[in-house]
This record gives structure tokens, C-alpha cells and sequence, in this order.
């Protein structure tokens, strides 16, 4: 295309690929600005990112935010039971769908509670993993019908618990993990009188591909072999216990990114079942875990990033490989429990951070008019300039001015030039750079050397979040994540950048974006006009990464705007609730300092100047109040 025509936002489309992770839940509106389309089966509903941004701002709220759309959580509540119910009548299948959601993945009570709330018509339950989600899932899941699935290590506490359930009526399962946990159960079930509903994992021989393989497989950490299976199922039967074992369990992975990981564990969970139920134990349930996938990249292949599956593949693999199984060994079609998470989760919170500066080499320009006596260097230097416009090996002028500018460096540090003689080789070199990329952009080929050009040239965009608050695992697991402009997507983005946070750790950057080609190593954006904010959107973060940030640098929780369409009116809006994020004395205390004793020493300080004269007591107040307020404030960079 050429740069003179006008761009659209059907270029933004191409560029950035929204449409390829989205969902259906954002696309670019006709105004530039991202939209959100919080309810895929109403097309009317959207909700424009400025406006949320306006809202936000005009209750004092700062950025950096979490945005919650509510809606988007209830949208895949439905989706995912709506399909297995589906899936469940075209497949002629026995028995029924009971999911849980796994609380680890975002334990937010408000997410929570929407989830928990969506899933009631479909007795959608709940599964904890820690004694910690245990005691959430007790107080939140009250449907008597949904199931209350227990995972983890456990112990005696945990069991206890588990158990106190069941005297009220729960539908809770414990699942055993290891194998004496099972003894501790039925010593506990005995000693209180209660019967409890058992599960046993197994570790199964599948393993999912990815960045979880280890999951599954013989040296998975959770699990019973299929030994200790048949043993335990033959104790508890010795305890007269047979009957409750109702559950088979497994769980090969998370983010599977290969379908057909999915169909070898269902049809090798589905044998264990059938050979149980030969065995004289009819189970009820088969539980096949979380694992459904998020295509964060929009490439719907095997990547870590993505998945080559859609969610009614996986179900209708679920589905129908359970019964093909079943109806071959007779056997009845048992109840199907998912663990799914990341599926329910991922797409319903977002972070909105603005950018608040440019960092670039080549940013600043020293006069390099030819001077009397100038170095050879420098005058070497200004002659590839020349050369630019008459010669026609681009490669020869970008090795003889890479090469001049080490020498200039050696020759600095020789004392043969100058600081400032140096610094106009720079000014220099990085205008022959500029020039060589713009004439690279036409070439057909590009030399190896020359092809990191873009990226040294690349501008680094200052972001005021944390990596390591809002999207850990881009630092620990180079997870990807699609971020895109809020704004002005019927402008071409001409600027190519990674982008940097504002902690004080070179690892606290981004340089791999999801774009409609593919990953890069840069994202195009728009130039800064002054005066103007330009905010940012780093989406799929509501699985997982919501919850995992850790404090690096002292920058803590952001605020959270929790955001629900109007029912009446589709493009509006309100804000549900704001939870308020970390302040500086909260994460202070946390590190154990006490905040309160803080102010009083500086108050003490300023104000012993005082006394010594050198601070007016008029402006001591001043300072002692700045920093008490400071104390009070935001962690992330104050921008307006
Ligand atoms: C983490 C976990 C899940 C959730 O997996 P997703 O891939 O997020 O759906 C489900 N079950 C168990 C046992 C888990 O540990």
C-alpha cells in the first residue's frame, strides 16, 4: 500500500489482528477508538474505550486500571454450559454437564460471585485447590445442586472441612491426590459419621503439550498410578466404603494447545472409567480437568500462545468420545465435570495504562556543520551522508559508518576526540541509520545485518504499569498478550516500538506483540501529539495474571473499575464498583515498616530545621503534609 493513502480502520484490522483474539468481545469501532462487545449474542451492545476512559477519569480515578466487564465473565458462563447442554442433546448422551470454575485462576471475590451467579441456572459449581479456596468455595457456592470439586494436597483441617460440607448438604467432592490422603479421609469420615463423596486423580499416561506438559505423564506431581487406583478403589470397598467413590479425575495440563491431547486423555479416561465400573464401582462423574485454551495470539495453531481448537471442538470431543467409549463397553454415560479457568476467565479484564514518554538513540541531534580542523572520523562520517544519495550498495555504507563509529568510540576513549566530537559521530550515524531503514522498506532483500535496523531504531514508549504487577507471566513464561491502542486506529501508527515500565529492572519490557502477521518484536503506534494522552490496552489478562503479580519496585494493586452494560440502553454503560488499588503505606506495611512512625520521623526532621531557621514554618507544614499525603497516595506515576 502506499503511504499516501488514507488509512482506515480495516488497516488497523490487518495490522493488529483484534479480530483474531478477540472473541467476538472487542473490535475496532468506525470512530478509531476500540470497542467492547460485552454480550456476543447482542450485536447492539458496545461500549467505546474512550468513554470508559472519560468516565474513569472524570471520578478521579488514576491510571493505571484493571477493567472488568462483568458481562464478558457471565457471556462465557453461558457460552461454555450452553454448548456442553447443546452438544449433550445432538449427541444423544446419557448424562448431563456439571462444571466447576477453578477459583486459583482469578480468586477476586467479585468475579467470583459474577461466575457463581451466571452459573446458577446451569448449577455451574465451584473448585478449590488450598484450604484458603476451600473456605471461599464453602461460603459462596450455596447452590445445593452444583458441585464443589476439592483439589490440592490436604490436610487434616482440610478434610475436616470438606466434610463439614457435607453435613450441610453440599455436593462435595474430595478428590485424592495422593494415596494417603485417602487413609486420613476415611479415618475422618468415620471418626464424625459422615459419608463423604471421593474422586481419585489419576496421573494418566497422556500429557498435554505446552508450557504445562508436566501435568500428566509418570512424573506428574499429582495423581494416583493406575495401581494405586485399583487399590484404593479395593480399600475403600474393604472399608465397606464403595459407594463413595463416585468420581474419576484428570487434569493433563493447562492451555492445551493441540486438540489432540484432548481426545487421547478423554478416551483413555474414559477406558479407566468403563474398567471401574466392570470392577463393580459405578461412578457417577468423570472430571477431565481444566486445559481449554486461549488463543492469545490469534493464530489458532499448536503455539504455546494459542490453540488449533475451537471451544465447541473441545466439548464435542468431550462429549462425544466419552460415549463412543461408554456405548463400546456398555457401560452408562456418567456425569461430565470441566475445571475450565483460563476460558472462563481470560477475556474479561483488561489493563488500561497510558504512555508517558518516549525513549529512542537517536533522540536527541548535535549541530554537525563541517568545522575547521575537524577530526578525520567526523568528516569520515558526514562523506557516507554523501555517499547515500549517489551510491547504490546500501550494505557498504551501513558497515563502513557501523565500523567508523567503533573507531570513533576507541578513539574517545583514547582521548584522540572529544566528548563533543563523539557525540556529533552519533548525530551522524544515526541519521545514515534513519535513511538506510526508510530506503529498506522498498528493498526486496535484506541483508542479515541490516534487518535489525527496525528494531534499534525502534522507539521504546514508556508505559506507567509494572510487568511484574500486570503481566508476570510475559516475564516468566514469555506468555503473550495482545495489546493494542485505545485510540486513533484511523490513523496510520507510524512509530515502531517496544515498550517499557516503570520499575527499575531492564527486564520490566515487552518486546513480543501479537499482530495480525504474526508475533513482533515491535508494535506499531502512533506518534505522541502533545497535550493529548494515548492509552494503552493489554488484554486477556483476566486468567491468571490478575492475580499472580508480585510488589517488584513497591508498585502495588492497581485500581479496579468493575463495568456492566445498561440493559436499556445498549451503549451505555456504568461503573459497578471501584476497588480501590494499592497505596503506598499498604504495600510499606506489607514489607513491615509501619507507615504511621515514618511520618512522624520526617515531621520531626523538617521540624527541627524549623527550629535551626532554615525551614519557615509556614512552608515545614507544607512538606510534612506532601509527604503524609504521598504516604497516602498511588504507587504508579501521578499523570494528571
Ligand atoms: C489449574 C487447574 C485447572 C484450571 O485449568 P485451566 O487450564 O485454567 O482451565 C483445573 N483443574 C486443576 C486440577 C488445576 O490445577
Amino acid at each position: 500500500m502506499s503511504k499516501t493513502a488514507k488509512w482506515t480502520i480495516s488497516d488497523s484490522e490487518k495490522l493488529y489482528g483484534v479480530k483474531r483474539w478477540s472473541s467476538g468481545y472487542f473490535e475496532i469501532g468506525p470512530n478509531g477508538n476500540l470497542h467492547v462487545t460485552p454480550d456476543v449474542t447482542n450485536a447492539e451492545m458496545r461500549i467505546d474505550f474512550n468513554d470508559v476512559i472519560e468516565e474513569i477519569k472524570e471520578e478521579g480515578i488514576q491510571f493505571p486500571v484493571v477493567l472488568r466487564f462483568h458481562d464478558i465473565l457471565r457471556s462465557q458462563v453461558a457460552l461454555l454450559n450452553e454448548t456442553f447442554i447443546k452438544t449433550i442433546q445432538d449427541a444423544g448422551y446419557q448424562g448431563q454437564y456439571r462444571g466447576v470454575y477453578p477459583v486459583k485462576v482469578n480468586q477476586m471475590r467479585e468475579v467470583v460471585e459474577e461466575i457463581v451467579d451466571a452459573g446458577n441456572k446451569y448449577n455451574y459449581g465451584l473448585e478449590a485447590g488450598s484450604k484458603a479456596e476451600l473456605l471461599t468455595v464453602l461460603a459462596y457456592n450455596t447452590n445445593p445442586e452444583a458441585l464443589t470439586i476439592l483439589n490440592g494436597y490436604k490436610d487434616e483441617e482440610f478434610i475436616r472441612l470438606s466434610l463439614l460440607a457435607r453435613k450441610l448438604g453440599r455436593k462435595i467432592i474430595v478428590v485424592i491426590e495422593k494415596y494417603s490422603e485417602l487413609l486420613l479421609l476415611v479415618k475422618i469420615a468415620k471418626e464424625l459419621d459422615i459419608d463423604p463423596i471421593i474422586g481419585l486423580r489419576s496421573k494418566m499416561t497422556v500429557k498435554g503439550k505446552g508450557k504445562w506438559e508436566g501435568s500428566g505423564g509418570d512424573r506428574a506431581k499429582f495423581g494416583l498410578t493406575n495401581t494405586e487406583i485399583i487399590q484404593a478403589a479395593r480399600y475403600l470397598e474393604s472399608e465397606g466404603m464403595a459407594d463413595c467413590f463416585k468420581l474419576l479425575h484428570f487434569h493433563i495440563g493447562s492451555q492445551l494447545t493441540d486438540i489432540r491431547a484432548v481426545k487421547d486423555a478423554i478416551s483413555e479416561g474414559a477406558m479407566i472409567y468403563s474398567e471401574l465400573h466392570h470392577m463393580g464401582f459405578k461412578l457417577d462423574y468423570v472430571d477431565v480437568g481444566g486445559g481449554l485454551g486461549i488463543d492469545y495470539d490469534g493464530s489458532k495453531s499448536t503455539n504455546d500462545s494459542s490453540r488449533n481448537y475451537s471451544i465447541a471442538e473441545y466439548v464435542a470431543d468431550v462429549v462425544f468420545g466419552m460415549k463412543e467409549v461408554c456405548d463400546l463397553e456398555q457401560v452408562p454415560h456418567p456425569t461430565l465435570v470441566t475445571e475450565s479457568g483460563r476460558a472462563i476467565t481470560a477475556h474479561h479484564s483488561c489493563v488500561v495504562a497510558q504512555i508517558v514518554g518516549e525513549i529512542r538513540a537517536n533522540s536527541a541531534e548535535m549541530e554537525t556543520d563541517v568545522e575547521e580542523h575537524e577530526h578525520i572520523l567526523v568528516t569520515n562520517m558526514r562523506d557516507q551522508i554523501r555517499l547515500l544519495e549517489t551510491q547504490e550498495n546500501l550494505q557498504e555504507i551501513f558497515n563502513d559508518a557501523s565500523q567508523y563509529k567503533e573507531q570513533a568510540i576507541s578513539a574517545f576513549k583514547l582521548r584522540v576526540i572529544s566528548f563533543e566530537e563523539l557525540a556529533k559521530i552519533e548525530t551522524l550515524y544515526w541519521q545514515i541509520m534513519v535513511n538506510l531503514q526508510e530506503r529498506m522498506q522498498s528493498a526486496e532483500f535484506i541483508p542479515e545485518e541490516m534487518q535489525e535496523l527496525d528494531y534499534n531504531l525502534s522507539s521504546q514508549y514508556l508505559c506507567n504499569f509494572s510487568v511484574f504487577q500486570s503481566a508476570a507471566d510475559t516475564w516468566a513464561i514469555d506468555q503473550v498478550l495482545p495489546i493494542v491502542p485505545l485510540s486513533r486506529m484511523n490513523e496510520r501508527p507510524n512509530v515502531n516500538c517496544s515498550l517499557v515500565d516503570i520499575t527499575c529492572d531492564s527486564d520490566g519490557k515487552i518486546d513480543q506483540f501479537v499482530l495480525g502477521k504474526g508475533i513482533s518484536d515491535v508494535l506499531p503506534m502512533h506518534k505522541l501529539n502533545k497535550g493529548e494522552d494515548y492509552y494503552l490496552g493489554m488484554f486477556l489478562t483476566g486468567a491468571y495474571q490478575d492475580v499472580m503479580g508480585d510488589m517488584h519496585n513497591l508498585f502495588g494493586r492497581l485500581n479496579e473499575v468493575h463495568i456492566f452494560s445498561h440493559d436499556d440502553d445498549p451503549l451505555d454503560f456504568y461503573i459497578e464498583e471501584v476497588v480501590t488499588g494499592s497505596s503506598v503505606d499498604n504495600v510499606l506495611s506489607i514489607m513491615q515498616y509501619n507507615p504511621t512512625f515514618m511520618a512522624a520521623s520526617v515531621k520531626k526532621l523538617i521540624d527541627a530545621k524549623i527550629s535551626e531557621g532554615e525551614i519557615k514554618p509556614r512552608e515545614g507544614v507544607k512538606w510534612t503534609d506532601f509527604y503524609e499525603n504521598c504516604l497516602k497516595g498511588y504507587t504508579y506515576l501521578k499523570t494528571s
